[in-house]
């Protein structure tokens, strides 16, 4: 098998993102990004990656000087491999791992979930301030984060939507196409965010993305894609 190529990038100042490119021509997609916030004396993750990253994280971490800050926490989005495998690297540098309770329960990784939440959450994280959100339709238990990084309001959605507006991967147990489209909705009825992060592929902007999704879902262009479900390592 070949996979797509890794790719790190500097969003703003302090937020980064680690990933693979978007697959083409046949190459396989088996990771998820992390986005990494440089904070004052640590460092935020959204998402730990399924750990074949973690090099990458390092090398970012060095290359942009704040390889001697502790990570203090990983924002999971959901529990599957591809976003949370990387969660030991994580948690042995320091970082407690936040999820909802469901994915607190789901979560494919050899770590445990370590601050819960069960309903739409102000998290207050020393010193990062973040919002979970419930957004459930590719789980029953992922939820988004809303951050303020560099003056940018970040919305990270793990695998709720494509950043081309079609469906996360829809095999996983309790995908619900209805959810999807209420949590995109919910997501359509708060402030626009500056930036919607996505777990895979491209940034390519903020509510137009939501509006291009909805649009899709209502308009039955989304094509549940449960047979080309993205391999797991
Ligand atoms: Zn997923």
């Amino acid at each position: 098998m070949i996979y797509a190529r890794y790719f790190a990038e500097q969003l703003t100042e302090r937020l980064f993102v680690i990933g693979q490119e978007p697959a083409m021509g046949g190459l396989q997609v088996i990771d998820s990004h992390v986005y990494l916030v440089n904070g004052a004396s640590s460092v935020l993750a959204i998402d730990a990656g399924s750990g074949a990253s973690w090099p990458f994280v390092a090398a970012v971490a060095e290359r942009y000087g704040f390889a001697e800050k502790p990570f203090a926490y990983v924002l999971t989005t959901h529990g599957h491999r591809d976003h949370a495998g990387g969660l030991p690297q994580f948690e042995s540098r320091g970082a407690l791992t936040v999820s909802s309770v469901y994915t607190a329960d789901h979560l494919e990784s050899e770590e445990n979930a370590d601050i819960l939440f069960d309903e739409d959450s102000s998290l207050d994280l020393i010193e990062f301030r973040a919002d979970a959100i419930l957004t459930p339709g590719h789980t029953p238990g992922c939820a988004s984060y809303r951050l303020e990084v560099d003056g940018n309001l970040c919305l990270f959605t793990g695998d709720l939507i494509q950043t081309d507006g079609g469906l996360g991967w829809s095999g996983s147990e309790g995908f619900s196409q209805e959810q999807v489209l209420a949590s995109l909705k919910k997501l359509a009825a708060m402030p626009a965010p500056d930036f919607l992060l996505t777990g895979h592929g491209l940034v390519v902007g903020g509510r137009q993305l939501l509006e291009k999704a909805i649009s899709y879902g209502e308009s039955g262009r989304w094509v549940p894609w449960t047979e080309h479900a993205p391999p797991m390592p």
